[in-house]
């Protein structure tokens, strides 16, 4: 294929994935995004595919069959749940895939460059392989954490923030080094302390603060893919991994403002350990009611809002919360959706859920715009949610998770909350919610307790 076509086909690429981002920005309109992407995708890879720079076809074939079918496997086996978990696995191969290029590019020479340009072509090959080695092994950890392989507690070594100084010291100097052909010796010693680095970056986050290390992980991938893009000059990767890296970074930011936290605390790690000071002993009793009864409840009230949270994904309840919010809307009541923005385990979990479940998005509401709407609320229906709804996060200042919003549903004149046992929440946080005067508890398996009450209503 000329060079023409395959700028011009890299140029539609890019614009179709700035189209996409576009369409995933809503519910309605994230079908049409993907199929942008997709759309995008495929015209990226058969250009580069035909493009000049492939010499060998057939080690192209086998290497793209072998990734595919992983990849098509991967996805096709993986359950709604552990979503998050293939995010962070897929990040981790970006940035494994930016540190094996750089070693390629690098052992490849710098040819007959000269002078700026060489020291350009340095320090790409070295900045690439930095960050896509903190990637690499920052998305390893975060994989372990999001499967419960690694402690959700945070690793609070004593010094740490001057342990990290010191690290990105080092890869300066060291930097600084190669560029002025100190050779191989520097470029191995940056990735092993990259390696440390990426690991005691991400053990230092503590499990409520994991939403802003997922997102931030999600920004990495696209700043490696960008330093590759340069490395291999190839324009359509550096400006998708720039469109990656600046949408990563800018849900970093939502995340944090949603998480009410400051970006390079979060980075610098210690959150979500105790505040420090002794954390006020949860008193009052547990006032369990019956799927019969919660449809009760719901038949008397008039106005409904359910806050869907982890549990109703590990549980799969989202067809039949569908059902019961048909039910309830055809006898005449309101029933609204309360979404945090870090429900779930990754950015936009329950609206995915809800989505798949056909329920309409006019009913789906944001944090803000439903959490004054509670005291006028009768019922209240928290479906496998916790850290998300406990009230300790305004009241306790020793609380780890101090200072996060969250849907005050205590506020709501009953709060019957969905769970299997008094288990705490990803943050580990005990919830003062589950002993409060107006709070329900109906134990068990989300989805079978709903099924339950459907049939109660509907009986
Ligand atoms: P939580 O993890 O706080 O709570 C989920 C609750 O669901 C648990 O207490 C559990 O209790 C219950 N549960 C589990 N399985 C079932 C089931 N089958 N049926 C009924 N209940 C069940 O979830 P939230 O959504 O409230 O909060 C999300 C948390 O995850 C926050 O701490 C957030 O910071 C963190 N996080 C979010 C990410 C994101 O991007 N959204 C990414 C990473 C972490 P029990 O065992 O008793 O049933």
């Amino acid at each position: 294929m000329a060079t023409g076509i395959v700028t011009a086909s890299y140029i539609i690429a890019a614009v179709l994935f700035i189209l996409s981002l576009g369409g995933l920005s809503n519910p309605e309109t994230a079908r049409r995004g993907n199929a942008y992407g997709m759309t995008g995708m495929l015209i990226a890879i058969i250009a580069t595919v035909c493009g000049p720079q492939v010499t060998s076809y057939a080690m192209l074939m086998l290497v793209m069959l072998i990734g595919g079918s992983i990849g098509f496997y991967a996805a096709k086996r993986v359950q709604m749940t552990e979503m998050p978990e293939l995010v962070a696995m897929l990040h981790s191969f970006v940035g494994l895939a930016a540190v094996l290029i750089g070693y390629a590019t690098y052992v490849g020479g710098t040819g007959d460059m000269e002078g700026a340009e060489k020291t350009i072509h340095e320090v790409e090959i070295y900045l690439g392989i930095l960050i896509g080695a903190v990637t690499f092994t920052g998305s390893v950890v975060a994989f372990g954490k999001l499967r419960g392989m690694i402690d959700g507690k945070p690793l609070t070594l004593p010094g740490r923030h001057w342990l990290n100084l010191g690290l990105a010291l080092a890869c300066l100097w060291l930097g600084s080094s190669f560029i002025n052909g100190g050779g191989t010796f520097p470029l191995i010693l940056m990735t092993l302390i990259a390696f440390g680095f990426g690991v005691h970056m991400v053990m230092a986050i503590g499990g409520a603060d994991m939403p802003v290390v997922v997102s931030m992980l999600n920004s990495y991938s696209g700043w490696a893919a960008a330093a590759t893009g340069f490395m291999l000059s190839n324009d359509l990767l550096i400006v998708t991994g720039a469109l990656v890296g600046s949408s990563g970074a800018i849900l970093s930011y939502i995340m944090c403002r949603a998480m009410n936290r400051q970006f390079l605390s979060v980075i610098a790690g210690g959150f979500g350990s105790s505040g420090g000071g002794p954390v006020a002993a949860i008193e009052g009793e547990v006032n369990p009611l019956s799927p019969e009864e919660t449809a009760e409840a719901l038949r008397e009230a008039s106005s409904v809002v359910i806050v869907p949270g982890y549990g109703m994904a590990v549980a799969q309840a989202q067809n039949t919360v569908y059902e019961i919010t048909k039910n309830l809307r055809e006898r005449g009541k309101t029933v609204r959706f309360a979404i945090h923005p870090v429900a779930g385990r990754m950015p936009g979990h329950m609206n995915v859920l809800l989505a798949e479940a056909r329920v309409p998005y006019d009913i789906v509401m944001e944090m803000d715009e439903i959490n004054d709407d509670f005291p006028a609320t009768d019922v209240v229906l928290v479906i496998g949610a916790n850290d998300i709804v406990n009230p300790s996060a305004q009241d306790e200042p020793n609380s780890p998770i101090a200072g996060m919003p969250v849907l005050e549903v205590w506020k709501a004149q009953t709060a019957i909350v969905m769970k299997r046992s008094m288990a705490s929440g990803y943050a580990g946080v005990d919830n003062p919610l589950f002993f409060k005067d107006n709070t329900r508890m109906l134990f068990g398996d989300a989805k079978q307790s709903l099924d339950s009450v459907l049939k109660a209503l509907q009986g």
